[in-house]
């Protein structure tokens, strides 16, 4: 750090001590070096200030929001950096119920959003993902993402506009804060950029009401061309606010690793949170009642929820629903997944790690409904052709599903690997389910496996014509791109970030 960049950064904002920076170096994961400092703003001025600064010295910015992401994006470049984590940044600044907006400060967490909407019963159009407890608004606006509220769209179709802080200090805001676009979507290009642009400070989200009867359905399926049969055909039908699956292994997993009691808790907790004793104790009871046992030897389940306004509407679209899952091979079982997902929609981010404190990486990717089955049996095929090495090496694989649009849907396959955690695990995982783990000692060869392994899907992926959200330094970007169209982007950039400083190498700029 030079003498300018440390006077100009408050001390009380500013971590340069190994032991406190040494978290930031690791997303769920990997490892990359080590930052200058790690710069914590507690205002949207001192962060413009402090970005600024460090430029001005040619030290460079990788932002870092939750710190909930596996694809690099903040694993900064092999020259000084500066990491700008996000997390003092949690102002609401306007919730505006008459124009259906919310501008908040990018360092808030998808779970504390909901909560401060939920009692006015809103909630942002795209609400978050699972591991919303800790992930950001920046980071989801910066990396997009899918879960909650995927009928309406992945995390990005909820922006309007951003403040973003550029290279130099600079804020820049894009777009209208009640409508995009207006003319070329300026809004639209900073979103899942990874921080290649600029630094989000504050976001404008779409408001919409939060649903107020909801029904809910699980399905268990024999084969992965009746599953996504029916993923395809519930997408097609837009009545389903979240539709999502597991394949067997990734059941089993999630059967392991939470107990009935805890389901059972979760859900009491959340309806009498929400003010309904008698409903916690009926809804528990069926819970409780319905027991785990609906999932054993079930191949493929399917997890629906529908939400709208008056009950008998969600009612009449599961109805649908079943009716269309059950025609194309469906079998329904208990509902209880979807129920309990819902009424803790951000659990802690335990599923991190693996039920006995494997390791654990997703690698995804988005295919229109004409080739899932396709994408589905060539992936199983890269698995069964290294099948021999990855039982050598404790590797194991399972696969979420989930309906995005009517289009598309996504396919993410997850490793299970035996290697020890990582500060960010250990800083991230509950202590009460840690200190339960069995763990691993380093397994190099394990990961290493892994790695090439990850590599191998993603170049699978690449062959389907697969789109990805996390890019980061992950994902192939270029390639995909038509030249003239790649040669845009680069020199967008180079008109933000002259000099190269910002979060370099993202996206493969
Ligand atoms: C248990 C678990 C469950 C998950 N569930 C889901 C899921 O349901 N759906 C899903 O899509 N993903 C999921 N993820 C992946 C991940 O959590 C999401 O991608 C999430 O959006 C990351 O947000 P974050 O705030 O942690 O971002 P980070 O990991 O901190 O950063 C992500 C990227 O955004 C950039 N960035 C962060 N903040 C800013 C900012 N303010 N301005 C500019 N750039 C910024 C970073 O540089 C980086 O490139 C899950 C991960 C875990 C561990």
């Amino acid at each position: 750090m030079t003498t300018a960049l440390l006077s100009a950064i408050p001390a009380a904002e500013l971590l340069t001590d190994a032991a406190q920076t040494d978290l930031f170096r690791h997303d769920v994961y990997a490892t990359g070096p080590a930052p200058v400092g790690v710069f914590r703003p507690a205002t949207v001025e001192s962060l413009a200030a402090g970005i600024g600064a460090a430029t001005r010295e040619g030290v460079a910015i990788v932002p870092r929001g939750g710190g909930m992401s596996y694809t690099g994006g903040y694993l900064g470049p092999d020259r000084p950096f500066l990491l700008v984590d996000t997390s003092a940044l949690t102002q609401i600044v306007e919730i505006n119920e008459t124009d259906m907006t919310v501008t908040v400060e990018c360092g808030i967490t998808w779970k504390d959003l909901a909560a401060v909407l939920r009692p006015k019963g809103l909630r942002v159009k795209s609400w978050g993902t699972l591991s919303g407890i800790s992930a950001t608004v920046g980071g989801g606006m910066s990396q997009n993402g899918v879960f909650w509220g995927a009928s309406g769209g992945s995390l990005v179709d909820a922006a309007l506009s951003f403040d973003v802080v550029l290279a130099d200090g600079t804020l820049l805001t894009t777009g209208s804060p009640f409508f995009r676009p207006y003319g070329p979507d300026l809004t639209g290009l900073f979103t899942a950029d990874c921080g290649a642009f600029g630094v989000k400070a504050r976001a404008t989200l779409r408001l919409v009401r939060e649903g107020a009867a909801f029904a809910y359905g699980s399905f268990a399926f024999e084969t992965p061309e009746a599953v996504f049969g029916a993923m395809a055909a519930v997408g097609r039908e837009g009545l389903a606010a979240e539709c999502f699956g597991f394949d067997p292994f990734l059941q089993s997993q999630r059967m392991k690793r939470d107990s009935l009691a805890s389901d059972v808790k979760s859900l009491a907790n959340m309806m009498k949170a929400q003010g309904s004793v008698f409903k916690a104790l009926k809804e528990g009871a069926k819970v409780a009642l319905a027991g785990r046992s609906f999932l054993d030897d079930v191949p493929f389940s399917l997890h629906i929820i529908a939400e709208r306004r008056r009950q008998n509407e969600a009612d009449a679209d599961m109805a649908e629903i079943v009716r269309i899952v059950e025609g194309l091979g469906g079998k329904a079982i208990e509902n209880t997944i979807p129920k309990i997902l819902r009424a803790n929609s951000f659990p802690p981010v335990n599923s991190m790690v693996g039920p006995a404190g494997e390791r654990w990486v997703p690698v995804h990717g988005f295919l229109p409904n004409s080739k899932l089955v396709e994408g589905w049996h060539a992936i199983q095929q890269l698995f069964a052709d290294n099948g021999a090495e990855m039982a050598e090496h404790g590797v194991q694989t399972g696969a979420l599903l989930a309906v995005v649009s009517p289009q598309a849907s996504l396919i993410e396959p997850v490793f299970f690997w035996p290697e020890e955690l990582n500060p960010l695990h250990r800083h991230a995982v509950e202590p009460g389910h840690l200190s339960k783990l069995k763990g691993f000692p380093a397994n190099p060869a394990s990961t290493a496996l892994v790695a090439r392994l990850r590599k191998d899907l993603i170049a699978l992926f690449q062959r389907l014509g697969a789109i990805h959200v996390q890019v980061a330094r992950t994902y192939p970007l270029k390639a995909a791109h038509h030249p003239e169209g790649w040669t845009a982007l680069e020199a967008l950039k180079a008109q933000l970030d002259p000099k190269g400083l910002m979060n370099p190498g993202v996206l493969g700029l």
